[in-house]
């Protein structure tokens, strides 16, 4: 059963509600997380609610709850859901205001949703996916959750347009990451991916991904690259908390290496499965 909650309980389903004043509405002044519950097991839940902290703290947003609290309202939210394999979304707004740009002084409102989970076709696993480079239009502060993402959704729409299934920003010169996701390249049997900055999101996935490479020996650089470097590389994917580690095949309609997912990428998305998994069994 999909399950919503907002502000402080939980509601019927698909009930308008919004205030035309919230500022999450007329302003996009608010952040968000996703996280993927694995058997009705939310998984990373710690690194989520960490980021969301961090983010809040970015834009001066005082949450509506202490974490452990917002920790209890999304393990009693898949409980009531019964779906194992779910998603839970949630945003706070900074709250509802007569319409100015300064920050009011009013109270951050939650909304959370679960959903089921619907990641990508079992094909694209594996046969990968298509990918396509675009201008990265975004701010400058691509660290923080925002819940403004028109640059991300416009790029994903050029994407989808062009028969692709993922946009991957270039800015000046360099590989940021995907319009919902995280990239990565192998190159000699190393893993690269851009280094944590403010120009990309820090992916919760990624670490995952990171920390796999690491037990499983697979060196890794965390460099900026070029967009011709990734398209030379052996092996590309991208993360997400919904994607999890999904093979690139082509980028631009050019394949990279062998236009199928290559051994590090199979062995990682193994590793991750089995990592997610083994959540079942907590
Ligand atoms: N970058 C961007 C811009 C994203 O929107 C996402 C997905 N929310 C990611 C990276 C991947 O982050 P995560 O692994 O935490 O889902």
């Amino acid at each position: 059963m999909n399950i919503d909650f907002y502000i402080d309980r939980f509601v019927e389903p698909g009930r308008p509600m919004v205030p035309i004043e919230d500022r999450g509405y007329q302003f996009g002044d608010g952040i968000y997380e996703v996280i993927r519950a694995y058997d009705g097991v939310p998984f990373m839940v710690e690194e989520h609610l960490f980021r969301l902290e961090r983010s809040a703290a970015a834009i001066h947003l005082q949450l509506p709850f202490p974490r452990e609290r917002i920790s209890e309202i999304i393990d009693e939210a898949l409980t009531r859901s019964g779906i194992p394999n779910a998603i839970v979304y949630f945003q706070i707004s900074r709250g509802s205001a007569p319409r100015k740009h300064q920050f009011p002084k009013v109270d951050s409102v939650m909304a959370l949703t679960v959903r089921p989970a619907s990641p990508p076709p079992r094909e694209k696993y594996s046969e990968g996916i298509s990918a396509t480079l675009l201008t990265d239009e975004r701010w400058a502060n691509c660290y923080i959750k925002s819940i403004n993402l028109l640059p991300n959704i416009i790029a994903k729409d050029r994407a989808v347009a062009g028969g692709h299934d993922e946009a991957i920003f270039v800015r000046d010169g360099h590989v940021t990451e995907g319009s919902s996701s995280n990239v990565f390249a192998v190159k000699g049997g190393a893993l690269h991916t851009p280094p944590v900055t403010h120009w990309i999101l820090n992916g919760i996935t990624r670490m995952a991904v990171v920390k796999l490479a690491g037990d499983m020996d697979i060196r890794l650089h965390e460099e900026d690259f070029r967009p011709e470097w990734l398209v030379s590389a052996d092996e590309a994917f991208i993360t997400s908390t919904t994607a999890e580690v999904l093979p690139i095949r082509a980028i631009d309609d050019k394949p990279i290496g062998e236009g199928r997912p290559g051994p590090v990428t199979k062995k990682l998305l193994a590793a991750f499965r089995d990592q997610t998994g083994s959540l079942i069994s907590k």
